[in-house]
C-alpha cells in the first residue's frame, strides 16, 4: 500500500556505500535532485577489506575527499611488494603520477562515510534504515520510481528519473529488473581476514604460494588488515576438520606470511568470505542503472572493487548527465572484461609462480590503462590542481 503525496527526484539510488555514494556527490554536483537509501547505518562496516588502488586515490583526491581520509589518520602506503612463494620477492615503489604519490586503505566505515557526507554537503538527501520494497514501471515498462520500506511506516511510493541500482552483489535493483548476466568467472576464493597490532610493515604486502595466497594491508588506527585466500572447498574441508582458522591456514599455505605476523596481537575479526564467482551484468535499461558490484563483481583477490566502482560511478554521473546512458555498459565493459579476466585467472589459485608473475604483469598495464582514463575525465567536483 502507498501512502499520500508522491515525492519526486531526478534520481534514486539504492545503497549508500562507496558506488552509492560517489554517484549521489557527482549527480547533485550536476544539480540533480537526488535520493540514497540504504538499510544499513552510516559509519557501518561491511564485508570487504579496502586496498585501494592509484585510480581512486585519484579521484578522492579530485572530489576534495582525500584531505578528509587522510586527516583521519589513515597511513600513507608508499609500497607494494609481492612475495612469490616465501622468497622471491618484487618491491613496487608509488611513483608520483597522475597527482598522486601515495595509496591509501581506510576502513569502510571511514571511506563510505566521507563519501557520503560530501553527496550530502553537495545536496543529496539520504535515508538509512529503509530499503527497496520494488519499482513502479509505466505501462510500457519504463521504470518511473521505487517503493521504499522502512520500520518508520508503510511503504512509500518516490517518483524518479532513474533508479540507480548501487546496492552490491544481491542487488534488489538488478533483481526488480531482470537484468541478464553478461559474463560470468569460473573461479573464486575463499577468504578469512582479521585486524592485527604491531606489524611493522608499512607498505601493501601481497603473497603467492602453491594454491593460496595472503597479504598485509595497512590501516586506521595502528592496525593492519591480514588475510588468507584458499579455494572454497579448501576452506569448507578445513572448516569440517576443524582447523579453519585464519593462523592455521596461514601456518600451512603461507609460512612466510606466518613469520611476519608472529607475535602481533589480533585486534578484531576474524571474518569469512566464503567466496562468490563474479559477473557482469547488463547495467542499464529504460529507467534504471546498475552500478559498483550490483552490476559487476570480481574477485576480491586482486583488490579492484571499490576501484572499479568509482570509476563507473564517474562514469554513470556523466552518462546520465550527458543523455548518453545507453552508452555506460559498454563503456563500462571495456574498461573492465580485462581486470575481470586477469582476475578471474588469479583468483584460480592454479599458477605456476612464473604465471602469477606474468599476470600481475598484465594487469598492471590494464591498470595504468584505467588511470589514464581516469586521469581524462572532467568532472565538475573538486578538481585539485
Ligand atoms: C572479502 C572481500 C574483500 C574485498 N577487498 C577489497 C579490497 O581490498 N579493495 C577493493 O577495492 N575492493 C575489495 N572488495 C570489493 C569491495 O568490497 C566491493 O567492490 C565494494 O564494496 C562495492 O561497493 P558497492 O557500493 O557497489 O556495494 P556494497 O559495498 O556492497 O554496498 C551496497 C549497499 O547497498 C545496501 N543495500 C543492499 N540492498 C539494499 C536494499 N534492497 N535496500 C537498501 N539498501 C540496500 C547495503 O546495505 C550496502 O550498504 C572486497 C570484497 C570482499 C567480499
Amino acid at each position: 500500500m502507498s501512502t499520500g503525496t508522491t515525492k519526486s527526484y531526478d534520481a534514486v539510488i539504492v545503497g549508500a556505500r562507496c558506488a552509492g555514494a560517489a554517484t549521489a556527490l557527482l549527480l547533485s554536483a550536476h544539480g540533480a535532485r537526488v535520493l540514497v537509501v540504504d538499510h544499513d547505518q552510516p559509519g557501518t562496516d561491511t564485508m570487504s577489506t579496502h586496498a585501494l588502488m592509484r585510480g581512486v586515490v585519484m579521484q578522492l583526491r579530485k572530489w576534495g575527499v582525500l584531505d578528509e581520509i587522510v586527516r583521519a589518520g589513515t597511513p600513507p602506503v608508499r609500497r607494494t611488494s609481492f612475495i612469490y612463494d616465501g622468497h622471491a620477492v618484487v618491491d613496487v615503489d608509488i611513483r608520483p603520477e597522475h597527482g598522486v604519490d601515495a595509496l591509501f586503505a581506510p576502513r569502510r566505515r571511514l571511506l563510505d562515510a566521507t563519501l557520503a557526507e560530501a553527496a550530502g554537503a553537495s545536496g543529496a538527501e539520504f535515508r538509512y534504515a529503509t530499503g527497496c520494497a520494488g519499482l513502479v514501471a509505466d505501462e510500457a515498462g519504463r521504470v518511473r520510481g521505487i517503493r521504499l520500506r522502512s520500520a518508520r511506516g508503510p511503504v512509500e511510493e518516490v517518483r524518479a528519473g532513474i533508479v540507480i541500482g548501487a546496492d552490491g552483489r544481491r542487488s534488489a535493483v538488478a533483481r526488480h529488473v531482470a537484468a541478464p548476466v553478461t559474463r560470468q568467472a569460473r573461479h573464486s576464493i575463499g577468504c578469512i581476514y582479521s585486524y592485527m597490532h604491531g606489524i611493522p610493515y608499512d607498505g601493501y604486502r601481497w603473497h603467492f604460494a602453491h594454491g593460496a595466497a595472503g597479504g598485509i594491508i595497512p590501516t586506521n588506527d595502528g592496525l593492519s588488515c591480514v588475510f588468507v585466500a584458499v579455494p572454497p572447498g579448501v576452506l569448507t574441508e578445513a572448516r569440517a576438520a576443524g582447523t579453519a582458522s585464519q593462523g592455521a591456514l596461514i601456518a600451512r599455505h603461507l609460512p612466510m606470511l606466518a613469520a611476519e605476523i608472529e607475535g602481533t596481537t589480533p585486534a578484531e575479526g576474524p571474518v569469512t568470505f566464503a567466496g562468490a564467482r563474479g559477473y557482469l551484468r547488463q547495467a542499464t535499461g529504460e529507467g534504471w542503472a546498475l552500478v559498483g558490484d550490483a552490476g559487476y563483481f570480481r574477485d576480491p583477490l586482486t583488490a579492484h572493487g571499490i576501484t572499479d566502482a568509482l570509476r563507473d560511478a564517474e562514469n554513470l554521473a556523466d552518462a546520465i548527465t550527458t543523455g548518453n546512458l545507453s552508452e555506460y555498459t559498454a563503456l563500462r565493459d571495456r574498461l573492465s572484461f580485462d581486470v575481470f579476466d586477469l582476475t578471474d585467472r588469479i583468483a584460480g589459485l592454479d599458477w605456476s609462480m612464473e604465471g602469477v608473475q606474468d599476470l600481475h604483469r598484465k594487469l598492471n598495464k590494464v591498470m595504468k590503462a584505467n588511470q589514464d582514463w581516469i586521469a581524462g575525465l572532467s568532472g565538475v567536483v573538486g578538481q585539485a590542481a
